[in-house]
């Protein structure tokens, strides 16, 4: 039977959901083993271009202008400043950077500098994702045409729970970008958080949405809440490992060829739990001490990890990084 299928219904993914735990483990590693190899995970950093002072109202996001957090003001890095990042970045042997902007929109008058940015980056030999809010029509053939890896939109979770945690747009914007990024041959990062104080069902939906457009997602970025002082959910406990496994293995089930992104939360997660996320299908990290304004496991962590799971990292060696042999 094709295991890709843009068709599956709500109740189909509730099943594969609620099945118990190990099981599902199992059937998520066995699809994951089909299309990817536990050999590779895909290896980015995030350079937040412009971070904070941003008019949207996430309640889980530090850079909201909406919330007094650690946060303050909004600060810019300058193209030389970008250019800069990511050839030290180039040095350690990342492969791919994700230009972020807490922006609602990225703003025509900033467009062509970013292309500019994206082509300098590019003739590095690095690839460049980017994430900087809605796009235009004619914005996402630009970027097309100049060749990014990714644009990363994310639905952050159902329908129907989205008006719960962001008032200042639509889930249906969410969309229409996403939707703009597909029609433009752009391949599409859109993923979610869990620990929003969603119901299981909610998390279904989520991912029901993900699984019938029309292209599935390039990446899903799978976002563990990070508590952020200030912020309407900065009292929400963290999600359990189990809750996070479940999603991830329920991902890799119903849409075996995306790369699914253990992305925010990671820190709050021991080597046996990113163990069993990246079991249940999860191949792609941000490395880095910093992701655009939380913490991340540092570099030597991850390198630690990855060596010990027998994971092959091209940056350990570039680091000049001793690297353990387990
Ligand atoms: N500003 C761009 C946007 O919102 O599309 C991109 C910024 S960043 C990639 C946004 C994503 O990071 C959010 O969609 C969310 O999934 C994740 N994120 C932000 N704050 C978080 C937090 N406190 N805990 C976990 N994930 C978070
Ligand atoms: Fe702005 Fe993005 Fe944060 Fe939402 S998640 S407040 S859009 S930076």
């Amino acid at each position: 039977m094709d295991m890709i299928r843009n068709d599956w219904t709500i109740e189909e993914i509730g099943t594969i959901y609620h099945t118990p735990l190990l099981e599902l483990i199992a059937y998520a590693a066995n699809i994951h083993r089909r299309y990817h190899s536990y050999r590779e995970i895909e290896l980015s950093t995030l350079i937040s271009i412009k971070t904070g002072g941003c008019p949207e109202d996430c309640a889980y996001c530090a850079q909201s202008a909406r919330y007094a957090t650690h946060v303050d003001e909004p600060q810019e890095m300058s193209k030389e400043e970008i250019i800069a990042r990511a050839k030290e970045l180039k040095s350690k042997g990342i492969p791919r950077v994700c230009l972020s902007a807490a922006w609602r929109q990225l703003p025509p008058n900033k467009f062509d500098e970013i292309l500019e940015v994206i082509r300098i980056i590019k003739n590095m030999g690095m690839k460049v994702c980017l994430t900087m809010g809605k796009i235009s029509a004619d914005q996402a053939k630009q970027l097309a045409e100049v060749g990014i890896t990714a644009y990363n939109h994310n639905i952050d979770t159902s329908e129907n729970f989205y008006p719960k945690i962001i008032t200042t747009r639509t889930f249906k914007s969410r969309l229409e970008t996403i939707y703009r990024l597909i029609e433009a041959g752009i391949p599409h990062c859109c993923g979610g958080i869990i620990g929003l104080g969603e119901s299981e069902k909610d998390r279904i939906s989520m991912i029901h949405t993900l699984a019938t457009l029309p292209k599935h997602p390039f990446t899903i970025p799978i976002n563990a809440l990070m508590p952020i002082e200030g912020t309407p959910l900065e009292q929400n406990k963290p999600v359990s490992t189990w809750e996070l496994v479940r999603v991830i293995a329920t991902v890799r089930v119903v849409m075996p060829t995306t790369h699914i992104e253990l992305a925010a939360g990671r820190i709050q997660l021991n080597d046996e739990a990113q163990a069993l996320c990246f079991m249940a299908g999860a191949n792609a990290i941000f490395v880095g001490d910093k992701l655009l304004t939380a913490p991340n496991p540092s570099e030597n962590n991850d390198i630690r990890l990855l060596n010990l799971l027998g994971v092959k990292q091209p940056y350990a060696d570039k680091m000049n990084l001793k690297v353990i042999d387990i």
